[in-house]
């Protein structure tokens, strides 16, 4: 079948590198792709939040199934126009997607449903707000609910820090909740009504620099599985979290359809939602795909039908590591240009693929620094340190004056194995 694929990261170049290799795919179709995408797809220069041009889009090559990537074309509308006009999608309808666009809201069903999150406050009342934080202890968590995937979470250690926190919200729409301890890891389930499947675990790296300091990020890195959620760990995830969130979703008339990506606190008490995406993460979806065996279009032909007994993900054994390069300045304001080689050499080392997330080719041919997060290197490995090795090799072979990453990607697991 023909495949259409919406988005132009480094995420999209891994599902565009499995969606190819799968063998039911005739034809793959980007809008708006990269130059990495440019591998596995014909690139077409689109808007992909634009529902009717994405349709027409679908029609004209008539597609069999269209995957979203990123977050904006589900907020969009884009999925419940493709499942109107009766084209298979697999991601989530706008009503759905707001899982990750309103923390207020998932707290709110995690309430409803007894599904185990931190406790929480919501509010719009910079009075009320202020009283309330007195019951959370410190640190306290504060976190902006905007429609607008709130990069807003403050975590504050002292009484001030919190004041100061829920003023700058200036009236607008907050959460605060109980800090969690413990560590994080993420799971992504496949999703289609009542029905979801775990495909894998992964854990990222969010902060700039090495030891996690510095600001915040996209993400620096990530490895598949996160050996810290166990099979055991997996299951009540799904059992306690994951599956009630979906029977929720489903009974309120917006089913979720696609992969839900959940945010996991591993706490002393068993795993607790920190949040939801409706998508795959960006660096972990380079480090989950490489690691599938098996038809990728039609594992995801199979949940956006909802086909979900025929939805049974192989992973194969290996352990995955991705490193992100970023230019210079990210996350502040990234050096643009530079130009990049060394990519092929990079991917003669065994296990090595080198996704695309922000670059350009030049004219002439060149390629070059086009974005904050600019290549995704991921390498598969028989354990985790043969990988992080391979990757390492890897991105030494890059030659990109610009750029810059973080050398200890996977430390937390590493130091436990070692
Ligand atoms: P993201 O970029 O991960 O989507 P976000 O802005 O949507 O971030 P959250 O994921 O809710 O916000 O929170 C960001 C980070 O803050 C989490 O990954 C986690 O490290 C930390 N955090 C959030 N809530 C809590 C909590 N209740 N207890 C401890 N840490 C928390």
């Amino acid at each position: 079948i023909t495949v259409l694929l919406l988005g132009s990261g480094g995420r999209e170049d891994a599902l565009a590198m499995g969606l190819r290799q799968s063998p039911s795919c005739d034809k793959l179709i980007a809008a708006p792709g990269n130059p990495g995408i440019a591998r596995w797809a014909t690139c077409v220069a689109l808007d992909p939040t634009d529902a009717e041009k994405v349709v027409a889009l679908a029609r004209e090559h008539n597609a069999g199934l269209v995957v979203v990537g990123p977050e904006a074309p589900l907020v969009a509308g884009v999925a419940d126009a493709c499942a109107e006009a009766g084209i298979p999608v697999f991601g989530p309808g706008a009503a759905a997607a707001i899982l990750e666009g309103s923390k207020g809201f998932t707290k709110d069903l995690c309430l409803a449903e007894s599904i185990p999150t931190a406790r929480y406050v919501r509010t719009d009342d910079t009075d009320f707000a202020l009283a309330s934080l007195s019951e959370f202890g410190l640190p306290v968590v504060i976190k902006a609910d905007g429609l607008a995937a709130g990069k807003g979470v403050t975590i504050a250690e002292t009484a001030e820090e919190a004041e100061e926190a829920v003023r700058a919200a200036g009236g607008g729409p907050l959460v605060i909740e109980e800090f969690l301890r413990g560590e994080e890891a993420s799971l992504f389930a496949l999703v289609h009504g009542e029905e979801a499947v775990v495909l894998a675990s992964a854990q990222d790296h969010k902060r700039v620099g090495e030891g996690d300091s510095g600001p915040n990020t996209g993400g620096m890195g990530a490895y598949s599985p996160a050996p810290v959620l166990t099979g055991e760990l997996e299951q009540r995830a799904m059992a306690e979290i994951v599956i009630p969130t979906a029977r929720a979703m489903a009974r309120a008339g917006t089913p979720f359809v696609g992969v839900l990506y959940a945010g996991l606190m591993l706490t002393s008490d068993g795993p607790k939602l920190i949040e939801y995406n409706v998508r795959f993460g960006d660096p972990e979806c380079e480090a989950i795909i490489p690691r599938l065996e098996g038809d990728l279009v039609q594992l995801l032909l199979c949940v956006a039908e909802g086909r979900m007994g025929d939805v049974r993900p192989q992973l194969s054994d290996t352990h995955s590591m991705t490193v992100i390069v970023a230019a210079e300045g990210y996350p502040g304001t990234p050096k643009r240009g530079g130009p990049i080689d060394g990519i092929e050499a990079a991917e003669r080392v065994p296990g090595v693929t080198v996704f695309h997330c922000g670059t350009a080719r030049h004219a002439s041919g060149a390629l070059l620094g086009a974005g904050g997060r600019v290549l995704a290197v991921t390498a598969l490995g028989p354990s985790l340190a043969e990988a992080r090795a391979r990757a390492y090799q890897a991105v030494d072979a890059i030659d990109y004056p610009h750029g810059f990453h973080r050398r200890d990607i996977g430390w937390r697991e590493l130091e436990r194995s070692e």
